[in-house]
């Protein structure tokens, strides 16, 4: 779906898709240099995370495995609810291993640093954090995310895997959805 299709809901659009694809081939030169002969492991989670660990693992040249987790953080408000519960694990024992976390968006960062801390837990080598956006808010709270696509400002995005009640995640741009839609 893009920007002409979703006009009448989305204010104003944050980040472009030629914009996201050239951000993700940036990072995915930084993940390739920092994981060379590390046997990476990328940890996407379910499901806002799909479009951005789709784009950015095709654009790795290192072997990578790929594995997914699904949590709740947010019910279908716009606020963080701060609750986090693990609605699908990993697939795999991950102990000793090198984990990169794929997110779409660090908010109040109170689900990352949650998670972190759970993979951690597990024996792994090492767990690092990319996201494709991250908030002001995610500042205030200690959880340090080595790759940042882009820093926004604190609105309530759609597109690109985010959504508002399950839709515009098919948006492939990034776009502050109209007050209208949600108020
Ligand atoms: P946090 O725990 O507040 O950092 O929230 C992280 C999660 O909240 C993300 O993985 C998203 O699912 C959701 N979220 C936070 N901000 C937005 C937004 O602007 N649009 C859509 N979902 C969001």
């Amino acid at each position: 779906m893009d920007q002409a299709t979703s006009n009448a809901d989305i204010d104003r659009v944050v980040v472009t898709a030629p914009e996201i694809q050239a951000r993700i081939a940036e990072l995915a030169v930084l993940v390739e240099k920092d994981y060379a002969d590390k046997n990476l492991l990328v940890i996407g989670i379910l499901k806002g995370a799909v479009m951005t660990m789709a784009d950015f693992v095709r654009q790795l040249n290192i072997h990578v495995e790929m594995d997914w987790m699904a949590v709740t953080s947010y019910g279908s408000g716009t606020k963080s609810s701060g609750v986090v519960r693990i609605l699908k694990d990993l697939d795999r024992d991950i102990t000793g291993r090198n984990v990169l976390i794929v997110e779409d968006i660090v908010d109040t960062g109170l689900t990352l640093s949650w998670l972190k801390s759970n993979l951690q837990s597990r024996g792994t080598n090492s767990v690092e954090i990319l996201t494709m956006l991250r908030k002001p808010e995610a500042a205030k709270v200690d959880v340090q995310v080595k790759y940042v696509g882009f820093d926004i400002p604190n609105e309530f995005v759609v597109g690109y895997g985010l959504d508002y009640n399950e839709k515009y995640r098919n948006l492939d741009y990034i776009g502050i959805l109209a007050k209208h839609i949600y108020s």
